[in-house]
C-alpha cells in the first residue's frame, strides 16, 4: 500500500509540473526526436534545433531520426515551420530532405548515431560535423562497407559522397552551412571522446551536451572548461538553454557510472557554473532540458519520475528542469 501511494504521489508530482516556460522573445526551437540513452530503440538521443528566423534545422545527434520526426509530426511539433512544398515526399521525408541541414555528432555510440545510419540510404546530402576522433569512429566502424555502405566522402572506398565529413576543432567556432547558426565544440569525458556543442545565433547561445561524466569522477576538468567559457560569454550574450544528460538516479555507485551523470552530480556541476556567472538572473529563464535517461525494463518506479524527483528534491537555486520527451517542442 505504501509503495502504491508513493507511486501515486510521484506521478502527481511529475504530471502536475508547471508547463514549460515560454520566453517572451524566443530565439531557438528545439524538437526532441529521441529522449532515452538506451535501451528503447525508436527513442534514442536526438534533437533538432533551429533559429526561429529560418526554416532550417541542425540535428544534434541522431540516435533516432525518422521515427522521431514522425512522432514529432503527430505531436504537431512542426506546426510553426513553413515547409517547402514537395509532393514527391512524405511529411517526414520533407522535413528530413529539405529542413535538416546537417548533423552534429557528439560521439560514435550507437544510441547517438543509429538513426542517421539507418536513414542514410534515403536521406538527402548534408554535412556531418564532429571532432576528428568521432569522425574516425564513424568511418572506421560504420561507414566501412561492412557494418554499412560508405555514404561519406572519406574512409573505405568507394565513397558515395552523400555526407561531406567536416572535422571540427575543439574550442574553434565555425558556421553551420545553410543555417544562421555557429557552433563551438568542446571535448567531454566519456569512455570514448564525447562533445558539447555551444551553438550561437547572434547574441544568443544554446548548449547541447553529449554523454558526459562529472569532473569529480572523471578528473579531467572538461566540464569546468565549458562552464568557464560560457560564464565569460554570458557577460555579453544570453544562454537560452541547455540539453544535458542524466542517465542514472542517485543510487548508482560512482564505479558504475561509465561516463554519465546523476541528479546529484548535475547539481554539483550546475552549482559550479552558477558561481562563475556574474549575472545570476540569466538562470531565471534558462531551460535545462534533461536527456538520456536510461529506459528501464524493471517493474519499479519510472526512471524519469525518479530522476525528476531527485532533481527537484534539493534545488535551492531553482534551476528550470525540463525532462525531454520524444515529440516535444520547446522554444527558448
Ligand atoms: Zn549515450
Ligand atoms: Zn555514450
Amino acid at each position: 500500500m505504501l509503495k502504491v501511494s508513493g507511486l501515486i504521489i510521484a506521478m502527481v508530482l511529475f504530471w502536475t509540473t508547471p508547463a514549460i516556460a515560454k520566453p517572451a522573445n524566443p530565439t531557438f526551437e528545439l524538437i526532441t526526436l529521441g529522449d532515452t540513452g538506451g535501451i528503447q530503440d525508436g527513442n534514442l538521443s536526438a534533437f533538432l534545433l533551429r533559429a526561429l528566423t529560418e526554416e532550417n534545422y541542425i540535428a544534434l545527434d541522431s540516435g533516432t531520426l525518422v521515427n522521431g520526426i514522425n512522432v514529432a509530426i503527430e505531436n504537431h511539433a512542426f506546426a510553426g515551420l513553413k515547409r517547402k512544398p514537395d509532393a514527391s515526399l512524405s511529411a517526414a521525408g520533407n522535413i528530413l530532405h529539405h529542413h535538416v541541414k546537417g548533423y552534429l555528432l557528439s560521439h560514435g555510440h550507437l544510441d547517438h548515431v543509429a538513426g542517421l545510419l539507418i536513414a542514410s540510404p534515403d536521406d538527402s546530402s548534408k554535412p556531418i560535423y564532429a571532432l576528428p576522433s568521432v569522425n574516425n569512429t564513424m568511418s572506421g566502424n560504420y561507414f566501412n562497407w561492412q557494418a554499412w555502405a560508405n555514404f561519406t566522402n572519406r574512409g573505405v572506398i568507394p565513397h558515395l559522397n552523400k555526407y561531406p565529413v567536416i572535422d571540427l576543432t575543439a574550442q574553434q567556432k565555425v558556421s553551420l552551412q545553410d543555417t544562421q547558426l555557429k557552433v563551438t565544440p568542446f571535448s567531454l569525458s566519456h569512455p570514448l571522446e564525447s562533445t558539447a556543442f555551444v551553438i550561437e545565433k547572434d547574441q544568443d547561445m544554446f548548449v547541447y551536451f553529449g554523454d558526459t561524466g562529472p569532473d569529480e569522477v572523471e578528473k579531467e576538468g572538461k566540464l569546468a572548461a565549458i562552464w568557464q567559457y560560457l560564464a565569460k560569454q554570458m557577460q555579453t550574450k544570453t544562454l537560452r538553454g541547455i540539453v544535458i544528460e542524466v542517465s542514472f538516479d542517485n543510487q548508482r555507485p560512482d564505479n558504475l557510472l561509465f561516463g554519465h551523470l546523476t541528479p546529484k552530480y548535475l547539481h554539483q556541476e550546475l552549482n559550479k557554473f552558477y558561481e562563475l556567472v556574474s549575472d545570476k538572473s540569466q538562470f531565471n529563464d534558462m531551460q535545462i532540458i534533461i536527456s538520456h535517461i536510461k529506459y528501464s525494463l524493471k517493474s519499479d518506479l519510472d526512471p524519469k519520475i525518479k530522476i525528476k524527483q531527485q532533481l527537484e528534491a534539493t534545488n535551492p537555486l531553482c534551476f528550470n528542469f525540463v525532462i525531454a520527451k520524444q515529440g516535444q517542442r520547446v522554444v527558448l
